[in-house]
């Protein structure tokens, strides 16, 4: 946990989210601003603040997120016809929330991957 994380609080139920899965290490729910019919972000309950820090250690973690990324994908009814994972990071990736996170967009073509 990190103090004034915005979704550490979203894992210790400190602020609300409309969450759709979550196992011992992971977490899925939906963005509170969705860019596309089915917007769901997906993080690690481990707070890590980017990309760019993961280590070895968290190679099991983060194999098993972008699994169960899959799977949310699935159960969120998207899977068949597609979608777009992105991370970003840091500053020029337009990162505002500094807890590793992976967003879901699907539910409608997605469109050619430019910046927002
Ligand atoms: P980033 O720009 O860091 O990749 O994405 C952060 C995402 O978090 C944004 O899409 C934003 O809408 C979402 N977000 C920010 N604050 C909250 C919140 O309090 N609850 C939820 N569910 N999503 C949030
Ligand atoms: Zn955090």
């Amino acid at each position: 946990m990190s103090d004034n994380c915005l979704f550490c609080k979203i894992i210790n139920g400190t602020i609300p989210a409309d969450i759709v899965y979550q196992d011992d290490t992971v977490l899925a729910f939906k963005d509170i601003n969705p860019q596309a019919p089915v917007h769901i972000l997906v993080i690690p309950k481990r707070h890590i603040a980017t990309l760019d820090d993961l280590t070895e250690a968290d190679r099991a973690d983060i194999g098993h997120l972008m699994e169960r990324l899959a799977h949310v994908a699935r159960a969120a009814g998207v899977a068949e016809k597609g979608y777009r994972t992105i991370i970003n990071t840091r500053a020029h990736g337009g990162q505002e929330v500094f807890h590793i996170h992976a967003h879901i967009l699907g539910g409608k073509p997605i469109g050619p991957m430019v910046a927002r």
